[in-house]
């Protein structure tokens, strides 16, 4: 694992403020990131834990035996806790994981002078979890320092919330993403794209490009210019295709398709928009509009959001896809 600064992309003000909090040694005991996915918040936790770890000058150092062994992953006193995952979409942190944490965290650190815990995903924690870390974060035993990672402020405590330094992560820009991009080695037309699709996440960019997003995305492509041509017969043929992809693949399809139908919609605004996600596809998108009236547009992407959030759930896929689909052509005829 690369422990240092720059290995993270953007946020230059949120390492500024952490690096000066921690060389003049004001970092508080209790830290919580928050933004979406993909962004970096968890390296960032970890290069912040590294960094308090190794206490030297420029921390992380990286030549110390505190920061060699926690590249290692073997560092004693640090304590890593994510959630388990029960089922293909839930993941959840109860009472018995923040049991066990407190137990190795209320012994004396081995070899730093001080412990630091990092969990990942803190907006899983059920109640009773969650009362029992805010028990910790009251009183401190020992010399601690506690990161909090969460996607979702508002589904914490607000007792957790009010005993941490808040640190929020934005979305990167379309240009720090496709420099990062290129830098892993993608093709520059290909960075490009994905930079606009991936919403501002690292992490989603490389999603995108590991599923063939492209792929995908032209998929979604010629099913909606299709689609004012389905009969009934393509329609069910169309949806025994979908229902066999993985819930994964099947989300970032509609997705795509959610983009896309959102694309139209911002061009009915303005033609120029310069905030489509799908800005290489403007010329296309543009001769599909004539097909698909505003108020049809916003009806599809109700659908379509509805659906992704069904998916969530353990539902027949299949069945699922044929409500979609018919709903989606009766939105079309409306
Ligand atoms: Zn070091």
């Amino acid at each position: 694992m690369e422990i240092r600064w720059d290995s993270l992309v953007g946020h230059k003000d949120q390492i500024k403020e952490l690096r000066t909090l921690l060389q003049e040694k004001r970092l508080p005991h209790a830290l919580l990131f928050t933004g979406a996915a993909g962004l970096g918040k968890k390296l960032c936790g970890q290069i912040l834990a590294g960094a308090i770890l190794c206490g030297q000058e420029n921390a992380p150092c990286g030549q110390c035996e505190n920061c060699r062994s926690f590249a290692a992953a073997a560092h004693p006193d640090y304590y890593e806790l994510t959630p388990e995952v029960r089922g293909k979409s839930t993941r959840i942190i109860r009472i018995e994981a923040i049991r066990e944490m407190q137990t190795v965290v209320s012994r004396s650190a081995v070899r730093a002078g001080r412990r630091v815990v990092l969990i990942d995903d803190a907006d899983t924690m059920n109640e009773p979890a969650a009362n029992s870390l805010l028990k910790t974060l009251e009183e401190p035993e020992g010399q601690v320092t506690f990161i909090l990672i969460a996607q979702d402020r508002s589904r914490l405590l607000p007792t957790i919330v009010s005993r941490c330094m808040p640190l929020s992560f934005g979305r990167l820009s379309p240009e720090e993403l496709q420099e990062e991009l290129v830098r892993r080695q993608m093709p520059t037309l290909e960075a490009e794209k994905l930079a606009y699709l991936a919403d501002g996440s690292l992490g989603q960019a490389l999603k995108l490009s590991q599923h063939g997003g492209l792929e995908l995305r032209e998929e979604a492509m010629e099913f909606l210019a299709g689609l004012p041509q389905f009969t009934m017969n393509k329609l069910w043929v169309e949806a025994a295709a979908k229902g066999e992809l993985d819930r994964e693949r099947l989300i970032e399809w509609l997705m795509h398709l959610n983009m896309l139908l959102r694309d139209m919609l911002l061009l009915y605004a303005d033609g120029a928009s310069p905030l489509l996600y799908n800005g290489d596809l403007r010329e296309k998108l543009g001769e599909l509009l004539p097909q698909f009236s505003r108020s049809r547009l916003f009806a599809m992407l109700t659908e379509t959001r509805e659906l992704l959030h069904r998916l969530q759930a353990n539902v027949n896929l299949r069945l699922q896809l044929e409500g979609y689909f018919i709903r989606l052509m009766d939105s079309l005829k409306g």
